[in-house]
């Protein structure tokens, strides 16, 4: 470490309460700077919140998010795989806006042009930037005519262009239900597994990072300079600064400390299924979009190996659910979910609501993939509650909130801005400048052993292993 990083770091304690993907990157990126960080989360294991499947690198897969907010995203994803590298599933993401929706194909081409503009200047800047293929095929576009031609083909095992990619969409989909053009784009997947996987892995590394599992913060009050925490057994522990990374349950904390904030809490959920006939093939994403929260709401066919496909649906039915967003008041800055949610998340889902809204997911997306509904639900959904700072729902590209001198919450929306979040709290309470700070490039690169870890975490979870396996 260098001399005046030594000096910025030496003695400071920060205590990260939450180890969910933003408390747990934000804690190897401040132990990877040499600070003393100690990470405290409450269940068994890190980085076990709600899901993470894609890397919203462009933010494509929201029509109604604002450029900047796309542009954002863009670059915090790419700084998030580069810290991570074994976390992506490179497949594109196939975007059609079928005729039954107001929106136009048309529309969306301006933000993609910009998007490929912008990521092409980032590759410019630094070649190491290239994370998403190269930046002439950010996207493309597909005519009803180039996809009739693609049908008529063998989708290859391992494909490597993007038409090839394309051709089990060409062949399955009803292209009559579909406007023109069809949008290709580089929008990857991202694991949460082995995130988690990398997570710990790294971590076993750094001895100036104290991670505690099974540990709940029950308080947090302030004391001098800084702030005492108090554990489930009446112990306590003093840090010098503390850093809020609770996701949904931020506004307890912020409640403690009498601090108001405003923000949004939403639970939602994504079924895994699974398509036996047609397991050998090779998807890529598929995003037919629709208007959140009608029954025509966007569906989203996320592929993963051995036929396991995820499904998210915009309806009231399948992905979102009855006074599932909530928001603070002005006596509490922790919204309040209903108890049927709350059970949801911390002790898991009937059987049969599992199952209902599994079916529902299969035949929304069957509408326009109509094969698909020889699909059956596989198991434990994918769902949780997320925090979105702020009062507007579709709010995307967030990171952290500064209260006083010691004081951070991690807020993010998407795991892609996590580590900007740490490089903020680094840059502001240690002066470390991001480009100044020690290497923080990819905390692990085997990929094998990542895996491995990952496809454990998987089971151990509920899942198919599957799920954990790189796309
Ligand atoms: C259905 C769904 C799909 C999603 N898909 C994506 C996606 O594809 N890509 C993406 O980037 N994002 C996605 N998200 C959002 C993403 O999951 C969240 O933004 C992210 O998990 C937030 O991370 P976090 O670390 O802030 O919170 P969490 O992951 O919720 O972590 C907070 C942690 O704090 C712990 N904790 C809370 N209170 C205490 C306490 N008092 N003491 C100790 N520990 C405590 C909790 O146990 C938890 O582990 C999705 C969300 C949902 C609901």
């Amino acid at each position: 470490m260098n001399r005046d990083l030594a000096v910025a770091t030496s003695g400071k304690r920060v205590a990260i309460i939450g180890g969910g993907v933003a408390g747990s990157t934000v804690a190897l990126y401040l132990a990877k700077q040499g600070l003393s960080v100690s990470l405290f989360e409450k269940n068994n294991n890190l980085v076990s919140g709600p899901p993470i499947c894609h890397l919203h690198a462009g933010g494509n897969l929201y029509r109604e998010l604002s450029q900047q907010q796309c542009l954002d995203l863009l670059v915090q994803s790419i700084d998030f795989v580069k810290f991570f590298p074994a976390t992506v599933n490179k497949r594109p993401t196939v975007i059609a806006v079928p005729k039954n929706d107001d929106g136009t194909p048309e529309s969306l081409l301006p933000r993609l042009e910009l998007l490929r503009e912008s990521y092409l200047q980032l590759v410019t800047a630094n070649p190491a930037n290239q994370v998403l293929g190269s930046p002439e095929d950010y996207f493309h576009e597909f005519s009803f005519a180039q996809l009739k031609a693609l049908a008529s083909l063998e989708a290859p095992k391992k494909p490597s262009t993007i038409d090839e990619w394309l051709i089990p969409f060409a062949k399955h989909a009803d292209l009559n239900k579909l406007k023109y053009p069809v949008y290709v784009v580089q929008e990857y997947g991202l694991s949460l597994f082995r995130v988690a996987a990398s997570v710990e892995l790294f971590s076993d590394n750094l001895e100036n990072l104290d991670i505690q599992t099974g540990r709940c913060i029950q308080c947090v009050s302030q004391l001098g300079d800084g702030y005492r925490l108090q554990f489930e057994n009446g112990h306590e522990a003093h840090f010098d600064f503390v850093i809020n990374a609770c996701g949904f349950r931020t506004g307890i904390i912020d409640d403690q400390l009498k601090l108001s904030r405003k923000r949004l809490v939403e639970f939602k959920a994504a079924y895994v299924t699974q398509w036996q006939s047609h397991k050998n093939e090779k998807w890529p994403e598929i995003i037919f979009h629709g208007k959140r929260g009608t029954p025509q709401g966007m569906a989203q066919l996320t592929p993963y190996p051995g036929g396991y496909f995820q499904l998210h649906g915009m309806t009231k039915n399948i992905t979102l659910f009855n006074e599932g967003l909530v928001k603070s008041t002005s006596e509490s800055a922790q919204p309040q979910l209903p108890q049927n949610l709350i059970n949801k998340v911390d002790k898991g889902w009937s059987l049969e609501v599992q199952t209902q809204r599994a079916c529902n997911a299969i035949q929304h997306l069957s509408q326009y993939i109509p094969c698909f509904e020889t699909a059956e639900p596989a198991g434990t959904p994918l769902y949780g509650a997320q925090q979105i700072p702020g009062n507007d729902p579709s709010l995307r590209a967030a990171d952290v909130s500064f209260e006083g001198e010691r004081y951070a919450r991690l807020e993010i929306v998407k795991a892609s801005s996590a580590l900007l979040a740490g490089k903020k709290i680094a840059e502001k309470w240690f002066g470390i400048h991001p480009d100044k700070g020690n290497n923080v490039d990819a905390v692990i690169e085997d990929v094998n052993v990542i895996e491995a870890r990952a496809k454990l975490i998987a089971l151990s979870r509920g899942y198919p292993e599957e799920l954990a396996v790189a796309y």
